[in-house]
């Protein structure tokens, strides 16, 4: 039987909206209440069935904290943990700190496997799971919505395309997604046996682990808000408003002349073998404002024009045999860049995290800005909040938004060199990859999502499918949607899902949780049709109809049609809508 290390973390609880701080530098913490991480309930979860099942045997969880982490362990024994372990910080560290504290533990432990979830949900950074891997040369799974145990593992993973499969042998690092399992409820007796337990303590210097950080954070402020919207009250004024806002004209995001960048002299990797088309001049933007020389890698096949703002291409025809192995050829080919830079989806996310950490660099996630060859702004708190950090080391890891920097105009001629392809160690097989259609999502002009209240995959098709193909849009849908299976997951948009900012997004039967509005707030125009008028996503629209879907969709998309409103562009294909 193999053992098992869970970490488990002390977040705000996620139905809190938090603040920054009066004095702008930090989130104010005070008196809010607080709650183990869901993705890490939901690895705790995972190694109770494990052990339930006669496979796992002992499960130890771990915090790294001060005092008060003492009671999110105490949830975890009462939950099934065997021991309960906390590494004492006086603040939570770095996700490179926290990643080198837990290989060094999973080591000295002797464990087997390293179930964490995927990302914690105040710094929202995706990273711990994917370095541990790195630094302790494991194989890793991350974002796995189903494990199958065998002398090789398989674990289902969710990425932005849909469903892929990737198997391996222990000793491994896995990161659980959302629909992973449900965690049970604790029992009232076993809270009262927990509180008897013991929770070991050690200190970081014990493992060997120096947790000084390498990057800090400036600020903490509220993302700038959107003009306050209108409502109407018929289908005929709404696609009026549309057409005013001139939402029905199709997407051409505007393209910028580059500004000067923050560091002229530097040198930046933009990776983008995994990435989608249209998140590329975003990613080379990003770069262009930050470094004076850009390279592209990828394979070679897109248009030069996705590229302007780049002054190399560097083609690898080959796909990297394994993310390990893509990570590692990473890590080498970045000693020649100030700068790595990646998509934040699940590719990018994937692999970024773990060859900046064998590059002994801690990475940033989802940067939405640069204010400075040092200075980012990224999301966290699902991006109720922006903090504004700075860099601190010699070389720069991040993942970025494409849609929050505009394309930069005029391409000019590439050189070009060949590059790779990856080699080197593969401890994780791709078996296959399932397309659910999600792909396509960062790349629609418009996007109608549907919610809960659509009842079924037949009836998300039916109803939402028409509006889409008049707006020569796609599908998508919020995490209600897709745990009751009306929606594949890769149509999820939202904090743990994709995030997207096409021309259009409607949000059809959509509350409007802060989980949800962190994948969409940058979308061009929001529509909102709700029963509810103080829906969330009701206050946060540009144009807000208080009606019923299913009264409301169709009779849209025949206001559409007597407007004779008609946009370019390839219909849309419905033919794998419903779940995997
Ligand atoms: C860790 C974590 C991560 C999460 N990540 C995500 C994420 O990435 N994406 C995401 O979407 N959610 C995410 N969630 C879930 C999120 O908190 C919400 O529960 C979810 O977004 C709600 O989905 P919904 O709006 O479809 O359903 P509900 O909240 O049930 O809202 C349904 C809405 O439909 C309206 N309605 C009902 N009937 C009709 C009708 N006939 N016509 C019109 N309107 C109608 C209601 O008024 C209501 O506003 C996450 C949650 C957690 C804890």
């Amino acid at each position: 039987m193999f053992k098992v290390l869970v970490p488990v973390k002390r977040v705000v609880d996620y139905a809190v909206r938090v603040s920054p701080r009066s004095d702008g530098l930090d989130v104010d913490l005070a008196g809010v209440r607080m709650a183990m991480n869901p993705f890490d309930a939901i690895a705790l979860e995972e190694a109770v069935r494990l052990k339930e099942a006669g496979y796992a045997g002992e499960i130890v969880a771990v915090s790294i904290g001060p005092a008060d982490a003492d009671e999110t362990l105490r949830q975890a024994l009462a939950l099934g943990a065997d021991r309960a372990l906390r590494i004492d910080v006086p603040a939570s560290p770095e996700p490179l700190q926290v990643a080198r504290l837990l290989a060094a533990l999973a080591r000295s432990e002797r464990v087997d496997l390293l179930l964490l979830g995927k990302q914690a949900i105040d710094d929202d950074a995706n990273q711990v799971a994917q370095m541990c891997a790195g630094l302790l040369a494991w194989p890793q799974a991350c974002f796995a919505s189903k494990i199958r145990v065998g002398a090789r593992w398989q674990v289902e993973r969710e990425v932005d395309g849909g469903i892929e499969t990737v198997e391996f042998e222990l000793p491994a690092v896995i990161s659980a997604d959302l629909r992973l399992n449900t965690p049970r409820y604790v029992k009232l007796p076993a809270v009262m046996a927990a509180r008897r337990k013991t929770v070991e303590s050690l200190v970081p210097a014990a493992l060997g682990i120096d947790i000084a950080t390498l990057t800090h954070r400036l600020s903490v402020a509220r993302p700038p808000a959107r003009p306050a919207g209108i409502r109407v009250d018929s289908a005929a004024a709404c696609v009026a408003a549309m057409v005013e806002r001139g939402a029905l004209g199709g997407h051409n995001p505007v393209k910028a002349t580059a500004p000067p960048p923050f560091a002229p002299a530097a040198r930046a990797l933009v990776v983008g073998l995994n990435a989608q088309d249209g998140e590329l001049p975003g990613l080379v933007a990003a770069a262009a404002r930050l470094a004076g020389h850009v390279d592209v890698l990828d394979d070679g096949l897109r248009p030069d024009g996705l590229l302007a703002g780049a002054a190399r291409r560097l083609c690898c025809a080959a796909p990297a045999p394994s993310i390990d192995a893509l990570a590692d050829w990473i890590a080498a080919l970045a000693r020649d860049y100030d700068c790595v830079i990646a998509a934040a989806d699940s590719g990018g996310k994937d692999w970024l995290p773990r060859a900046a950490a064998l590059d002994g660099a801690q990475a940033f996630s989802d940067v939405i800005g640069i204010a400075g060859a040092d200075t980012l702004l990224r999301a966290i708190y699902a991006g109720d909040l922006i903090e504004t950090v700075r860099n601190r080391q010699p070389r720069l890891w991040m993942t970025v938004r494409a849609t929050a920097f505009r394309a930069i105009a005029g391409a000019h001629p590439l050189r070009i060199d060949q590059a790779g392809p990856a080699t080197g160690a593969s401890r994780v097989r791709v078996l296959g990859r399932q397309a659910q259609g999600g792909e396509t999502l960062k790349d629609a002009r418009a996007l109608v999502a549907g919610g809960r209240p659509l009842g079924s995959a037949e009836r998300f098709a039916a109803v939402l499918g028409p509006l889409a193909e008049r707006l020569r849009g796609t599908l998508a849908a919020s995490r209600a949607a897709v745990d009751a299976g009306y929606a594949p997951n890769s149509w999820q948009v939202g904090q743990t899902g994709q995030i997207v900012a096409p021309g259009v997004y409607v949000a059809a039967g959509i509350s409007g949780a802060a989980q949800h509005v962190a994948g969409m707030r940058d979308s061009g125009l929001i529509v909102a049709i709700n029963t509810d008028p103080d829906a969330p996503m009701m206050k946060l629209a540009d144009i807000a109809w208080q009606a019923d879907l299913f009264d409301a969709v169709p009779a849209l998309c025949a206001a559409l049609d007597a407007r004779g409103v008609t946009i370019a562009g390839a219909a849309p294909d419905y033919s794998r809508c419903g779940p995997a």
